[in-house]
């Protein structure tokens, strides 16, 4: 059982980041996967009252707050139509939809699970991580952080620029937590995969080969698919064994390479 002594609505981030640097006090995002804990916590510092749960919209990018529920995100106009709806698809299959008005995209980044399909498809539309206290960073870098770190994630910046990305995971049923991410990004004549759930963070393979840098055809798009799965590393878990991790990556981005040529 989670037991919480003392909540305290922060007034500011500052306030908020004082708190936070006392090992027994904890952030609260939407509390989805933090109510599950076994533990006592000295301070719940609720991030509620700092109007960080709203998506702003700058000629740059889109500044997503870290207290945004899955839900507004996954029903972002502008995102979606910016993603071809890739953004509605990373996240259609976490649970439900009462469950996406809870959780947060500040606690779903924060938490760095091995599963995210939040982390997938962020990563691969280069968002960058503002942290109060450390600034600003890319997901990548914010990925190799130490767990210890107590900072306090304030937004997610998604910078605005011509992409086409194709999101597809592999799920044993419908809403369980994935067995495989995979994200395909096209940018001015680059290919880029985002493979995640591996499970362990997502991470960004390039076309180094150039195996579609002059088009894309079958056995183009099959051997980037079997490139990306020699080069990613695969666990085994409750959910999938490593080998069959590794074929299904090759299968999700060949499909992924194959969909995005198709709607050009
Ligand atoms: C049953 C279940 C199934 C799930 N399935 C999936 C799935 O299929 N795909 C997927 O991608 N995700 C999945 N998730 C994860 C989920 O989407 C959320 O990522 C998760 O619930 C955390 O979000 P939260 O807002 O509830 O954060 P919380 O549980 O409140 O917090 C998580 C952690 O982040 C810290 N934190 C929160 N906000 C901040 C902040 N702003 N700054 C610093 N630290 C902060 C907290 O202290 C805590 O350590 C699942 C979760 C559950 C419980």
């Amino acid at each position: 059982m989670l037991t919480i002594r003392q909540y305290v609505r922060a007034e500011s981030l500052e306030e908020a980041y004082t708190l936070a640097q006392k090992r027994n006090n904890m952030v609260l995002g939407g509390m989805a996967w933090t109510k599950m804990y076994n533990r006592s916590i000295g301070t719940a510092i609720d991030l509620g009252g700092l109007g960080l749960d709203t998506i702003e919209e700058t000629d740059e990018a889109y500044l997503i707050g870290a207290m945004t529920p899955l839900r507004v995100l996954e029903q972002h106009v502008g995102l979606n139509a910016m993603t071809q709806g890739a953004v509605a698809e990373s996240l259609k299959g976490i649970v439900g939809v009462q469950f996406r008005n809870t959780a947060t995209v500040g606690g779903s980044v924060w938490a760095r699970f091995g599963f995210s399909d939040v982390t997938t498809i962020l990563m691969a539309l280069e968002a960058r991580v503002e942290l109060y206290q450390r600034g600003v960073m890319t997901m990548e870098e914010f990925a190799l952080l130490p767990r210890t770190e107590r900072d306090i994630l304030v937004r997610v910046i998604v910078p605005k620029m011509e992409r086409s990305v194709c999101y597809l995971s592999q799920r044993n049923t419908k809403t369980d937590i994935p067995v495989l991410t995979c994200a395909v990004v096209r940018r001015g004549g680059e290919t880029f995969a985002v493979v995640g759930a591996r499970p362990r963070n997502a991470e960004v393979y390039r076309d180094t080969e150039g195996l579609l840098a002059s088009g894309v055809t079958e056995e183009g798009a099959c051997a980037f698919g079997e490139s990306v799965a020699r080069r990613a590393s695969f666990g085994s878990n409750c959910r999938a064994g490593k080998e069959y991790r590794q074929k299904v990556a090759a299968v999700l981005v060949r499909r992924a390479v194959l969909t995005l040529d198709k709607e050009g």
